[in-house]
Protein backbone atom coordinates (compact mmCIF):
# COMPACT_ATOMS: atom_id res chain seq x y z
CA UNK A 1 0.00 0.00 0.00
CA UNK A 2 1.42 3.24 -0.85
CA UNK A 3 1.42 6.43 2.13
CA UNK A 4 -1.83 7.81 1.83
CA UNK A 5 -0.37 11.48 0.87
CA UNK A 6 0.97 9.86 -1.93
CA UNK A 7 -1.92 8.96 -3.30
CA UNK A 8 -4.51 11.34 -1.43
CA UNK A 9 -3.18 14.89 -0.40
CA UNK A 10 -6.52 16.39 0.62
CA UNK A 11 -5.49 16.56 3.77
CA UNK A 12 -2.09 18.34 3.51
CA UNK A 13 -4.00 20.67 1.39
CA UNK A 14 -6.30 21.72 4.10
CA UNK A 15 -4.84 25.33 5.67
CA UNK A 16 -2.72 25.01 8.68
CA UNK A 17 -5.53 26.18 10.53
CA UNK A 18 -9.36 24.82 10.20
CA UNK A 19 -10.84 26.36 7.24
CA UNK A 20 -10.94 26.48 3.55
CA UNK A 21 -8.16 26.20 1.27
CA UNK A 22 -9.56 29.66 -0.83
CA UNK A 23 -6.46 29.67 -3.14
CA UNK A 24 -7.24 25.91 -4.02
CA UNK A 25 -10.98 26.77 -5.21
CA UNK A 26 -9.96 30.13 -7.17
CA UNK A 27 -7.54 27.73 -9.69
CA UNK A 28 -10.11 24.77 -9.88
CA UNK A 29 -9.69 23.91 -13.49
CA UNK A 30 -13.30 25.07 -15.29
CA UNK A 31 -14.56 22.93 -18.61
CA UNK A 32 -16.94 24.53 -21.31
CA UNK A 33 -20.40 22.75 -21.80
CA UNK A 34 -19.13 21.97 -25.09
CA UNK A 35 -16.11 20.24 -24.15
CA UNK A 36 -16.73 16.65 -23.86
CA UNK A 37 -15.50 15.45 -20.85
CA UNK A 38 -13.79 12.02 -19.62
CA UNK A 39 -16.57 11.44 -17.10
CA UNK A 40 -19.40 13.77 -15.47
CA UNK A 41 -20.43 12.72 -12.38
CA UNK A 42 -23.93 13.59 -10.57
CA UNK A 43 -23.26 14.35 -6.70
CA UNK A 44 -20.43 14.59 -4.84
CA UNK A 45 -21.15 13.03 -1.82
CA UNK A 46 -19.62 9.95 -0.83
CA UNK A 47 -19.66 7.90 -3.77
CA UNK A 48 -19.41 10.38 -6.44
CA UNK A 49 -16.32 12.70 -4.58
CA UNK A 50 -14.37 9.33 -4.13
CA UNK A 51 -14.36 8.26 -7.79
CA UNK A 52 -13.73 12.26 -8.69
CA UNK A 53 -10.47 12.24 -7.00
CA UNK A 54 -9.67 8.94 -8.40
CA UNK A 55 -10.41 9.37 -12.34
CA UNK A 56 -8.90 12.96 -11.39
CA UNK A 57 -5.74 11.54 -10.27
CA UNK A 58 -5.38 9.35 -13.03
CA UNK A 59 -5.97 12.07 -15.67
CA UNK A 60 -9.56 12.17 -16.20
CA UNK A 61 -11.00 15.29 -17.01
CA UNK A 62 -13.85 15.16 -14.60
CA UNK A 63 -16.61 17.19 -13.77
CA UNK A 64 -18.30 16.71 -11.20
CA UNK A 65 -21.91 18.33 -10.36
CA UNK A 66 -23.43 18.73 -7.22
CA UNK A 67 -27.23 20.59 -6.60
CA UNK A 68 -26.29 22.29 -2.95
CA UNK A 69 -23.74 24.81 -2.24
CA UNK A 70 -20.16 24.01 -1.97
CA UNK A 71 -19.26 24.27 1.88
CA UNK A 72 -17.42 26.24 3.92
CA UNK A 73 -17.28 24.99 7.34
CA UNK A 74 -16.07 28.16 8.72
CA UNK A 75 -18.70 30.76 7.15
CA UNK A 76 -21.53 27.85 6.53
CA UNK A 77 -21.92 25.67 9.78
CA UNK A 78 -22.91 26.39 13.41
CA UNK A 79 -22.74 24.27 16.49
CA UNK A 80 -26.23 24.16 16.57
CA UNK A 81 -29.32 22.05 15.98
CA UNK A 82 -32.10 24.03 15.33
CA UNK A 83 -28.85 26.06 12.80
CA UNK A 84 -27.89 23.15 10.64
CA UNK A 85 -31.12 22.30 8.72
CA UNK A 86 -29.90 24.14 5.38
CA UNK A 87 -27.32 20.82 5.59
CA UNK A 88 -30.42 18.70 5.20
CA UNK A 89 -31.96 17.42 1.61
CA UNK A 90 -35.09 19.32 2.15
CA UNK A 91 -36.79 19.29 -1.40
CA UNK A 92 -40.35 17.98 -1.44
CA UNK A 93 -40.43 14.14 -1.66
CA UNK A 94 -43.88 11.85 -1.39
CA UNK A 95 -43.70 9.04 0.98
CA UNK A 96 -45.93 6.05 1.63
CA UNK A 97 -46.42 2.41 2.19
CA UNK A 98 -47.52 0.49 5.60
CA UNK A 99 -44.67 1.92 7.51
CA UNK A 100 -43.80 5.28 5.83
CA UNK A 101 -39.96 6.46 6.10
CA UNK A 102 -40.06 10.00 7.24
CA UNK A 103 -37.26 12.08 4.81
CA UNK A 104 -35.55 15.21 5.51
CA UNK A 105 -32.71 15.66 8.42
CA UNK A 106 -32.29 11.76 9.65
CA UNK A 107 -31.17 10.40 5.72
CA UNK A 108 -29.65 13.07 3.24
CA UNK A 109 -27.69 15.62 2.74
CA UNK A 110 -27.25 18.21 -0.13
CA UNK A 111 -24.17 20.19 -1.14
CA UNK A 112 -20.26 19.27 -1.83
CA UNK A 113 -19.58 16.33 0.37
CA UNK A 114 -22.70 14.51 0.96
CA UNK A 115 -24.63 13.24 3.74
CA UNK A 116 -21.10 12.87 5.56
CA UNK A 117 -21.14 16.19 5.74
CA UNK A 118 -23.76 15.81 8.40
CA UNK A 119 -23.10 11.61 9.51
CA UNK A 120 -22.48 10.35 12.72
CA UNK A 121 -18.87 9.30 11.98
CA UNK A 122 -19.08 5.58 11.86
CA UNK A 123 -17.57 3.58 9.68
CA UNK A 124 -17.53 0.21 9.77
CA UNK A 125 -17.06 -2.31 7.30
CA UNK A 126 -19.64 -4.79 5.70
CA UNK A 127 -19.49 -8.40 7.56
CA UNK A 128 -18.48 -11.39 4.22
CA UNK A 129 -21.91 -12.62 4.84
CA UNK A 130 -23.37 -9.68 3.57
CA UNK A 131 -22.35 -10.82 -0.09
CA UNK A 132 -23.93 -13.78 0.20
CA UNK A 133 -27.16 -13.79 2.44
CA UNK A 134 -29.36 -14.98 0.17
CA UNK A 135 -27.21 -18.62 -0.44
CA UNK A 136 -26.37 -18.75 3.04
CA UNK A 137 -29.45 -17.55 5.12
CA UNK A 138 -32.31 -17.97 2.80
CA UNK A 139 -33.42 -14.27 2.77
CA UNK A 140 -32.05 -10.91 0.95
CA UNK A 141 -29.95 -11.18 -2.06
CA UNK A 142 -26.22 -12.48 -3.23
CA UNK A 143 -23.72 -9.97 -4.67
CA UNK A 144 -22.10 -10.22 -7.80
CA UNK A 145 -18.89 -9.22 -5.90
CA UNK A 146 -17.70 -10.82 -2.96
CA UNK A 147 -16.41 -9.62 0.47
CA UNK A 148 -12.17 -10.12 -0.40
CA UNK A 149 -12.48 -8.22 -3.86
CA UNK A 150 -13.39 -5.15 -1.58
CA UNK A 151 -11.03 -5.65 1.37
CA UNK A 152 -8.17 -3.80 -0.32
CA UNK A 153 -10.34 -0.76 -0.84
CA UNK A 154 -11.57 -0.75 2.66
CA UNK A 155 -8.44 -0.66 3.89
CA UNK A 156 -7.30 1.78 1.58
CA UNK A 157 -10.37 4.37 2.68
CA UNK A 158 -9.69 3.66 6.49
CA UNK A 159 -6.18 4.69 6.28
CA UNK A 160 -7.79 7.93 3.72
CA UNK A 161 -10.46 8.95 6.22
CA UNK A 162 -8.71 7.84 8.54
CA UNK A 163 -10.36 5.49 10.59
CA UNK A 164 -9.97 5.26 14.88
CA UNK A 165 -10.90 1.79 16.40
CA UNK A 166 -9.62 -0.92 18.75
CA UNK A 167 -8.96 -4.11 16.44
CA UNK A 168 -12.26 -5.40 15.12
CA UNK A 169 -13.25 -8.82 15.91
CA UNK A 170 -16.54 -9.13 13.92
CA UNK A 171 -17.05 -10.20 10.54
CA UNK A 172 -13.17 -9.97 8.96
CA UNK A 173 -11.03 -8.95 11.99
CA UNK A 174 -9.44 -6.24 11.32
CA UNK A 175 -6.98 -3.29 12.71
CA UNK A 176 -7.37 0.62 12.37
CA UNK A 177 -4.89 3.09 11.24
CA UNK A 178 -5.59 5.03 14.41
CA UNK A 179 -5.78 4.10 18.17
CA UNK A 180 -9.31 4.52 19.68
CA UNK A 181 -10.36 7.68 21.59
CA UNK A 182 -10.75 8.03 24.99
CA UNK A 183 -14.21 7.99 25.54
CA UNK A 184 -16.92 9.87 27.81
CA UNK A 185 -19.62 9.09 29.74
CA UNK A 186 -22.25 7.61 27.52
CA UNK A 187 -19.31 5.28 26.16
CA UNK A 188 -18.33 3.96 29.80
CA UNK A 189 -22.07 3.10 30.46
CA UNK A 190 -22.26 0.98 27.26
CA UNK A 191 -18.69 -0.72 27.92
CA UNK A 192 -19.76 -0.96 31.53
CA UNK A 193 -23.43 -2.46 30.87
CA UNK A 194 -22.26 -4.76 28.18
CA UNK A 195 -19.60 -6.26 30.40
CA UNK A 196 -22.64 -7.26 32.91
CA UNK A 197 -24.25 -8.84 30.21
CA UNK A 198 -21.34 -11.00 28.84
CA UNK A 199 -21.46 -9.01 25.70
CA UNK A 200 -18.43 -7.30 24.09
CA UNK A 201 -18.35 -3.86 22.93
CA UNK A 202 -15.53 -1.95 21.22
CA UNK A 203 -14.47 1.85 21.05
CA UNK A 204 -14.89 2.88 17.24
CA UNK A 205 -14.78 2.72 14.44
CA UNK A 206 -15.15 6.07 13.74
CA UNK A 207 -13.54 8.38 10.95
CA UNK A 208 -12.92 11.09 13.26
CA UNK A 209 -9.03 11.89 13.62
CA UNK A 210 -7.27 11.13 17.04
CA UNK A 211 -4.03 13.07 16.50
CA UNK A 212 -3.15 15.37 13.82
CA UNK A 213 -3.65 13.98 10.34
CA UNK A 214 -2.02 15.75 7.63
CA UNK A 215 -3.41 19.46 8.53
CA UNK A 216 -6.58 18.21 10.32
CA UNK A 217 -6.27 18.53 13.97
CA UNK A 218 -7.42 16.16 16.42
CA UNK A 219 -10.45 15.91 17.72
CA UNK A 220 -11.50 18.48 19.82
CA UNK A 221 -14.45 15.97 21.36
CA UNK A 222 -17.66 18.98 21.83
CA UNK A 223 -20.39 16.69 20.29
CA UNK A 224 -21.65 18.39 16.83
CA UNK A 225 -20.69 15.74 14.46
CA UNK A 226 -24.06 15.32 13.25
CA UNK A 227 -24.44 19.55 12.72
CA UNK A 228 -20.91 19.24 10.07
CA UNK A 229 -17.90 18.92 11.84
CA UNK A 230 -16.19 23.10 11.86
CA UNK A 231 -12.70 21.59 13.04
CA UNK A 232 -12.27 19.30 10.08
CA UNK A 233 -11.59 16.36 12.50
CA UNK A 234 -15.05 14.39 11.44
CA UNK A 235 -13.99 13.11 7.59
CA UNK A 236 -16.46 13.65 4.84
CA UNK A 237 -15.49 13.87 1.28
CA UNK A 238 -15.23 17.74 1.15
CA UNK A 239 -12.72 17.49 3.18
CA UNK A 240 -10.81 13.93 2.43
CA UNK A 241 -11.17 13.52 -1.20
CA UNK A 242 -12.63 17.05 -2.48
CA UNK A 243 -9.05 19.21 -2.39
CA UNK A 244 -7.65 16.07 -4.23
CA UNK A 245 -9.80 16.06 -6.84
CA UNK A 246 -9.24 19.81 -7.56
CA UNK A 247 -5.91 19.71 -7.47
CA UNK A 248 -5.90 17.11 -9.82
CA UNK A 249 -7.68 19.02 -12.33
CA UNK A 250 -11.14 18.07 -11.52
CA UNK A 251 -13.81 20.56 -11.73
CA UNK A 252 -16.48 20.61 -8.49
CA UNK A 253 -19.48 22.48 -10.32
CA UNK A 254 -21.80 23.18 -6.82
CA UNK A 255 -25.31 24.60 -6.86
CA UNK A 256 -26.29 23.08 -10.18
CA UNK A 257 -29.32 20.41 -10.19
CA UNK A 258 -29.26 17.21 -13.08
CA UNK A 259 -32.58 17.18 -14.34
CA UNK A 260 -31.92 14.27 -16.87
CA UNK A 261 -29.37 11.81 -17.91
CA UNK A 262 -29.63 12.12 -22.29
CA UNK A 263 -28.80 9.17 -24.01
CA UNK A 264 -28.23 8.80 -27.91
CA UNK A 265 -31.43 6.47 -29.04
CA UNK A 266 -28.76 5.80 -32.10
CA UNK A 267 -26.18 4.50 -30.22
CA UNK A 268 -27.45 3.71 -26.94
CA UNK A 269 -24.39 5.10 -25.24
CA UNK A 270 -24.89 8.54 -22.73
CA UNK A 271 -23.81 11.90 -24.30
CA UNK A 272 -23.86 14.06 -20.64
CA UNK A 273 -26.36 15.31 -18.35
CA UNK A 274 -28.74 18.34 -18.59
CA UNK A 275 -28.49 20.39 -15.66
CA UNK A 276 -30.00 24.01 -14.27
CA UNK A 277 -27.66 26.12 -12.46
CA UNK A 278 -28.45 29.32 -10.67
CA UNK A 279 -32.04 29.53 -13.37
CA UNK A 280 -29.91 29.08 -16.47
CA UNK A 281 -29.96 25.64 -18.08
CA UNK A 282 -26.79 23.80 -19.33
CA UNK A 283 -25.76 20.84 -20.89
CA UNK A 284 -22.38 19.19 -20.01
CA UNK A 285 -21.11 16.58 -22.54
CA UNK A 286 -19.43 13.62 -21.85
CA UNK A 287 -17.70 10.09 -22.51
CA UNK A 288 -18.94 8.66 -19.39
CA UNK A 289 -21.49 9.53 -16.88
CA UNK A 290 -22.15 8.11 -13.27
CA UNK A 291 -24.65 8.94 -11.15
CA UNK A 292 -24.19 9.48 -7.44
CA UNK A 293 -26.91 11.09 -6.16
CA UNK A 294 -28.10 9.05 -3.28
CA UNK A 295 -30.63 6.40 -2.84
CA UNK A 296 -33.94 8.24 -3.13
CA UNK A 297 -32.68 11.08 -6.24
CA UNK A 298 -30.57 8.54 -8.14
CA UNK A 299 -33.52 6.14 -8.74
CA UNK A 300 -35.87 9.34 -9.41
CA UNK A 301 -33.18 10.87 -12.19
CA UNK A 302 -33.05 7.27 -13.81
CA UNK A 303 -36.45 6.99 -13.77
CA UNK A 304 -37.05 10.99 -15.40
CA UNK A 305 -34.08 10.28 -17.80
CA UNK A 306 -37.40 9.01 -20.47
CA UNK A 307 -36.33 8.48 -23.77
CA UNK A 308 -38.08 6.56 -27.29
CA UNK A 309 -35.61 3.74 -26.14
CA UNK A 310 -36.01 3.73 -22.52
CA UNK A 311 -39.90 4.82 -22.40
CA UNK A 312 -40.38 4.09 -18.91
CA UNK A 313 -36.94 5.64 -17.05
CA UNK A 314 -33.37 4.93 -17.92
CA UNK A 315 -32.07 1.06 -17.59
CA UNK A 316 -35.59 0.16 -16.57
CA UNK A 317 -36.06 -2.02 -19.03
CA UNK A 318 -36.82 -4.91 -16.15
CA UNK A 319 -38.75 -2.30 -13.98
CA UNK A 320 -35.55 -2.72 -11.68
CA UNK A 321 -35.40 0.97 -11.08
CA UNK A 322 -36.49 1.84 -7.20
CA UNK A 323 -37.09 -1.35 -6.33
CA UNK A 324 -35.29 -2.62 -3.24
CA UNK A 325 -34.58 0.45 -1.57
CA UNK A 326 -33.62 -0.17 2.24
CA UNK A 327 -33.78 1.42 5.18
CA UNK A 328 -32.27 0.15 8.80
CA UNK A 329 -34.72 -0.30 11.50
CA UNK A 330 -33.18 2.20 14.32
CA UNK A 331 -34.38 2.31 16.98
CA UNK A 332 -32.63 4.01 20.35
CA UNK A 333 -32.92 3.22 23.94
CA UNK A 334 -32.36 5.54 26.21
CA UNK A 335 -31.41 4.76 30.59
CA UNK A 336 -31.82 6.86 33.10
CA UNK A 337 -28.92 6.76 36.06
CA UNK A 338 -28.33 8.55 39.25
CA UNK A 339 -24.85 10.10 38.39
CA UNK A 340 -24.39 12.77 35.86
CA UNK A 341 -23.75 10.74 32.50
CA UNK A 342 -23.63 14.50 30.02
CA UNK A 343 -24.15 11.88 27.14
CA UNK A 344 -23.75 15.26 24.52
CA UNK A 345 -20.03 15.85 25.62
CA UNK A 346 -18.15 13.84 22.91
CA UNK A 347 -18.49 12.66 19.54
CA UNK A 348 -22.03 10.62 18.94
CA UNK A 349 -20.48 7.36 17.75
CA UNK A 350 -17.75 6.12 20.39
CA UNK A 351 -18.44 2.55 21.19
CA UNK A 352 -20.24 -0.55 19.06
CA UNK A 353 -21.00 -4.22 19.34
CA UNK A 354 -21.81 -6.58 16.38
CA UNK A 355 -22.13 -9.33 18.54
CA UNK A 356 -25.66 -10.09 16.95
CA UNK A 357 -25.00 -9.37 13.54
CA UNK A 358 -24.92 -12.70 12.07
CA UNK A 359 -28.12 -15.15 11.61
CA UNK A 360 -28.70 -16.87 15.01
CA UNK A 361 -30.06 -20.16 14.23
CA UNK A 362 -32.09 -20.32 17.69
CA UNK A 363 -33.74 -16.90 16.30
CA UNK A 364 -36.91 -16.94 14.87
CA UNK A 365 -35.61 -14.46 12.37
CA UNK A 366 -32.59 -14.32 9.89
CA UNK A 367 -29.69 -11.80 9.83
CA UNK A 368 -29.26 -9.59 12.74
CA UNK A 369 -28.44 -5.85 14.52
CA UNK A 370 -25.35 -3.69 15.66
CA UNK A 371 -25.72 -1.56 18.32
CA UNK A 372 -23.77 1.98 19.06
CA UNK A 373 -23.74 5.22 21.03
CA UNK A 374 -25.70 7.90 19.70
CA UNK A 375 -25.91 11.06 22.00
CA UNK A 376 -28.87 12.81 21.29
CA UNK A 377 -28.89 16.89 21.33
CA UNK A 378 -31.83 18.88 23.21
CA UNK A 379 -33.81 18.94 20.47
CA UNK A 380 -34.01 15.20 19.09
CA UNK A 381 -33.89 14.54 22.91
CA UNK A 382 -37.36 16.57 23.32
CA UNK A 383 -38.42 14.12 20.21
CA UNK A 384 -37.30 10.94 21.98
CA UNK A 385 -39.06 11.96 25.33
CA UNK A 386 -42.30 13.39 23.86
CA UNK A 387 -42.47 10.21 21.74
CA UNK A 388 -43.13 8.53 24.92
CA UNK A 389 -46.20 10.60 25.29
CA UNK A 390 -44.59 13.25 27.50
CA UNK A 391 -46.00 16.85 27.08
CA UNK A 392 -46.32 19.98 29.03
CA UNK A 393 -45.13 19.46 32.64
CA UNK A 394 -43.36 16.10 32.32
CA UNK A 395 -41.66 16.84 29.23
CA UNK A 396 -39.89 19.61 30.76
CA UNK A 397 -39.34 17.65 33.69
CA UNK A 398 -37.29 15.27 31.24
CA UNK A 399 -35.52 17.95 29.57
CA UNK A 400 -34.62 19.28 32.79
CA UNK A 401 -33.24 16.10 33.69
CA UNK A 402 -31.41 15.19 30.57
CA UNK A 403 -28.26 15.61 32.36
CA UNK A 404 -28.67 11.70 33.75
CA UNK A 405 -29.25 10.24 30.46
CA UNK A 406 -27.21 8.05 28.41
CA UNK A 407 -28.60 6.35 24.95
CA UNK A 408 -27.96 3.56 22.56
CA UNK A 409 -29.09 2.91 19.13
CA UNK A 410 -29.64 -0.28 16.92
CA UNK A 411 -29.02 -0.72 13.35
CA UNK A 412 -31.63 -3.60 12.72
CA UNK A 413 -30.78 -5.58 8.90
CA UNK A 414 -34.92 -4.99 7.36
CA UNK A 415 -34.48 -6.95 4.17
CA UNK A 416 -34.78 -6.05 0.91
CA UNK A 417 -38.35 -6.17 -1.13
CA UNK A 418 -39.06 -5.44 -4.20
CA UNK A 419 -42.13 -3.58 -3.46
CA UNK A 420 -40.08 -0.99 -1.32
CA UNK A 421 -39.35 1.38 -4.05
CA UNK A 422 -39.36 4.81 -5.45
CA UNK A 423 -41.60 5.89 -8.29
CA UNK A 424 -42.27 9.31 -9.32
CA UNK A 425 -45.40 11.39 -7.95
CA UNK A 426 -47.58 13.64 -9.76
CA UNK A 427 -46.23 16.69 -7.82
CA UNK A 428 -43.48 18.31 -9.71
CA UNK A 429 -40.66 20.76 -8.28
CA UNK A 430 -38.94 23.93 -9.18
CA UNK A 431 -37.11 22.42 -12.19
CA UNK A 432 -40.57 20.61 -13.34
CA UNK A 433 -38.98 17.53 -12.41
CA UNK A 434 -41.47 15.09 -10.76
CA UNK A 435 -40.48 14.55 -7.29
CA UNK A 436 -39.62 11.17 -5.87
CA UNK A 437 -42.60 8.78 -4.31
CA UNK A 438 -40.72 6.73 -2.10
CA UNK A 439 -43.09 3.59 -0.48
CA UNK A 440 -42.10 1.63 2.47
CA UNK A 441 -43.86 -1.27 4.10
CA UNK A 442 -41.57 -3.57 7.06
CA UNK A 443 -42.07 -7.40 6.94
CA UNK A 444 -42.37 -9.83 9.83
CA UNK A 445 -38.17 -10.32 10.21
CA UNK A 446 -37.54 -6.56 10.15
CA UNK A 447 -40.22 -6.68 13.20
CA UNK A 448 -39.30 -9.19 14.85
CA UNK A 449 -35.56 -7.70 14.85
CA UNK A 450 -36.51 -4.27 16.40
CA UNK A 451 -38.51 -6.31 19.27
CA UNK A 452 -35.14 -8.26 19.78
CA UNK A 453 -32.51 -5.19 18.99
CA UNK A 454 -34.63 -3.04 21.76
CA UNK A 455 -34.78 -6.06 24.89
CA UNK A 456 -31.21 -6.36 24.23
CA UNK A 457 -30.66 -2.43 24.24
CA UNK A 458 -32.02 -2.62 27.59
CA UNK A 459 -30.21 -5.18 29.15
CA UNK A 460 -26.98 -3.56 28.48
CA UNK A 461 -28.35 -0.27 30.06
CA UNK A 462 -30.01 -2.14 33.35
CA UNK A 463 -27.08 -4.25 33.49
CA UNK A 464 -24.84 -0.56 33.77
CA UNK A 465 -27.46 0.25 36.32
CA UNK A 466 -30.24 2.22 34.55
CA UNK A 467 -33.51 2.43 36.89
CA UNK A 468 -35.93 3.69 33.89
CA UNK A 469 -35.41 3.38 30.08
CA UNK A 470 -37.44 4.97 26.94
CA UNK A 471 -36.99 3.78 23.32
CA UNK A 472 -37.96 6.07 20.22
CA UNK A 473 -38.36 3.88 17.15
CA UNK A 474 -36.62 5.49 13.46
CA UNK A 475 -34.73 4.65 10.71
CA UNK A 476 -31.19 5.48 9.45
CA UNK A 477 -29.28 4.79 6.21
CA UNK A 478 -31.42 4.76 2.89
CA UNK A 479 -29.81 2.14 0.21
CA UNK A 480 -30.78 0.28 -2.92
CA UNK A 481 -33.10 1.32 -5.55
CA UNK A 482 -30.17 0.47 -8.40
CA UNK A 483 -28.84 -2.49 -7.01
CA UNK A 484 -25.86 -4.70 -8.51
CA UNK A 485 -26.43 -8.08 -9.40
CA UNK A 486 -25.69 -10.67 -11.65
CA UNK A 487 -27.86 -10.00 -14.43
CA UNK A 488 -30.19 -6.93 -15.88
CA UNK A 489 -33.41 -9.40 -14.83
CA UNK A 490 -32.31 -8.80 -10.99
CA UNK A 491 -31.24 -5.44 -10.53
CA UNK A 492 -29.46 -2.30 -12.59
CA UNK A 493 -25.56 -2.66 -12.34
CA UNK A 494 -23.13 -5.30 -12.45
CA UNK A 495 -20.39 -5.74 -9.82
CA UNK A 496 -17.98 -2.97 -11.33
CA UNK A 497 -21.15 -0.45 -11.23
CA UNK A 498 -21.50 -0.20 -14.50
CA UNK A 499 -25.63 -0.44 -15.79
CA UNK A 500 -26.52 -3.14 -17.95
CA UNK A 501 -28.55 -1.41 -20.66
CA UNK A 502 -25.70 1.94 -21.27
CA UNK A 503 -22.29 0.67 -21.51
CA UNK A 504 -20.98 4.49 -20.49
CA UNK A 505 -23.18 4.79 -17.15
CA UNK A 506 -22.30 4.37 -14.18
CA UNK A 507 -24.05 4.46 -10.72
CA UNK A 508 -21.65 4.47 -7.47
CA UNK A 509 -23.54 5.51 -4.48
CA UNK A 510 -25.62 3.60 -1.81
CA UNK A 511 -28.17 2.70 -4.16
CA UNK A 512 -26.60 0.06 -5.95
CA UNK A 513 -26.20 -1.95 -2.42
CA UNK A 514 -28.11 -5.15 -2.63
CA UNK A 515 -27.57 -6.11 0.97
CA UNK A 516 -27.28 -3.56 3.94
CA UNK A 517 -26.11 -5.61 7.21
CA UNK A 518 -26.53 -3.46 10.18
CA UNK A 519 -23.01 -1.88 8.97
CA UNK A 520 -23.01 2.16 8.38
CA UNK A 521 -22.97 2.45 4.57
CA UNK A 522 -20.33 5.16 3.89
CA UNK A 523 -17.23 3.25 4.25
CA UNK A 524 -18.61 0.60 1.54
CA UNK A 525 -20.22 2.87 -0.62
CA UNK A 526 -16.84 5.09 -0.77
CA UNK A 527 -15.33 1.41 -1.25
CA UNK A 528 -17.30 0.60 -4.17
CA UNK A 529 -16.60 3.86 -6.29
CA UNK A 530 -12.94 3.20 -5.19
CA UNK A 531 -13.07 -0.23 -7.24
CA UNK A 532 -15.02 0.86 -9.34
CA UNK A 533 -12.31 3.87 -10.22
CA UNK A 534 -9.70 1.33 -10.14
CA UNK A 535 -11.65 -1.60 -12.76
CA UNK A 536 -11.75 1.94 -15.27
CA UNK A 537 -8.06 3.53 -14.83
CA UNK A 538 -6.85 0.12 -15.33
CA UNK A 539 -8.77 -0.84 -18.54
CA UNK A 540 -10.39 -4.23 -17.31
CA UNK A 541 -13.77 -1.75 -18.01
CA UNK A 542 -14.23 0.66 -20.78
CA UNK A 543 -16.81 2.70 -21.13
C1 LIG B 1 -27.93 12.13 10.09
C2 LIG B 1 -27.15 11.09 9.37
C3 LIG B 1 -26.24 10.29 10.06
C4 LIG B 1 -25.52 9.31 9.38
N1 LIG B 1 -24.58 8.61 10.06
C5 LIG B 1 -23.82 7.72 9.39
C6 LIG B 1 -22.73 7.07 10.02
O1 LIG B 1 -22.44 7.28 11.20
N2 LIG B 1 -22.00 6.20 9.26
C7 LIG B 1 -22.29 5.93 7.96
O2 LIG B 1 -21.60 5.11 7.35
N3 LIG B 1 -23.31 6.53 7.35
C8 LIG B 1 -24.05 7.45 8.02
N4 LIG B 1 -25.03 8.11 7.36
C9 LIG B 1 -25.32 7.74 5.96
C10 LIG B 1 -24.26 8.23 4.99
O3 LIG B 1 -23.96 9.58 5.21
C11 LIG B 1 -24.81 8.00 3.59
O4 LIG B 1 -25.19 6.65 3.47
C12 LIG B 1 -23.79 8.27 2.49
O5 LIG B 1 -23.26 9.57 2.62
C13 LIG B 1 -24.49 8.12 1.15
O6 LIG B 1 -23.56 8.31 0.13
P1 LIG B 1 -24.05 8.53 -1.35
O7 LIG B 1 -22.85 8.68 -2.18
O8 LIG B 1 -25.04 7.50 -1.67
O9 LIG B 1 -24.87 9.92 -1.30
P2 LIG B 1 -24.53 11.33 -0.65
O10 LIG B 1 -23.29 11.29 0.15
O11 LIG B 1 -25.77 11.78 0.04
O12 LIG B 1 -24.28 12.25 -1.92
C14 LIG B 1 -25.30 12.56 -2.83
C15 LIG B 1 -25.04 13.95 -3.38
O13 LIG B 1 -25.76 14.08 -4.60
C16 LIG B 1 -26.28 15.38 -4.70
N5 LIG B 1 -27.40 15.26 -5.64
C17 LIG B 1 -28.51 14.49 -5.52
N6 LIG B 1 -29.28 14.60 -6.62
C18 LIG B 1 -28.65 15.45 -7.45
C19 LIG B 1 -28.95 15.97 -8.75
N7 LIG B 1 -30.06 15.62 -9.42
N8 LIG B 1 -28.08 16.84 -9.31
C20 LIG B 1 -26.95 17.21 -8.67
N9 LIG B 1 -26.62 16.73 -7.42
C21 LIG B 1 -27.46 15.87 -6.84
C22 LIG B 1 -26.62 15.76 -3.27
O14 LIG B 1 -26.61 17.18 -3.11
C23 LIG B 1 -25.50 15.08 -2.48
O15 LIG B 1 -24.43 15.96 -2.25
C24 LIG B 1 -25.75 9.10 8.01
C25 LIG B 1 -26.64 9.90 7.31
C26 LIG B 1 -27.33 10.91 7.97
C27 LIG B 1 -28.20 11.79 7.17
S1 LIG C 1 -16.73 15.96 18.41
FE1 LIG C 1 -14.83 15.91 17.21
S2 LIG C 1 -15.46 15.09 15.21
FE2 LIG C 1 -17.35 15.71 16.26
S3 LIG C 1 -17.74 17.80 15.57
FE3 LIG C 1 -16.51 17.99 17.46
S4 LIG C 1 -14.34 18.05 16.77
FE4 LIG C 1 -15.61 17.32 15.06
Amino acid sequence: MTRVQDRNASAWLLPPRPGTNHELRDRMRTFADAEEVDLVVVGCGAGGATLTQRLARAGWHVVAIDAGPFWDPQEDWVSDEAGSHHLYWTEPRVIGGDDPVPLGSNNSGRGVGGSMVHYAGYTPRFHPSDFTTASVDGVGADWPLRYEELRPYYADIEAELPVAGEHWPWGDPHGYPHRPHPVSGNGELFLRGAEACGITAKVGPVAIANGRFGHRPHCIYRGFCLQGCKVDAKASPLITHVPDAIDRGAEIRAESMVTRVEVDDRTGRATGVHYVRHGRAGFQRARAVAVAGYSIETPRLLLVSTSRRFPDGLCNDHDQVGRYLMVQGAPQTAGRFDQEVRMWKAPPPEVSTEQFYETDPSKDYARGFSIQTVSPLPITWAEHMSAQGHWGETLRAYMSDYVHWACLGALCEFLPRPENRVTLADETDGNGMPVAHFAYSQCDNDRKLLDAAQSVMEEILAGAGADETATIRRYAHLVGGARMAADAEHGVVDGDCRTFAVPNLFVTDGSVLPTQGSANPALTIMALAARTADRLTSGAVVP
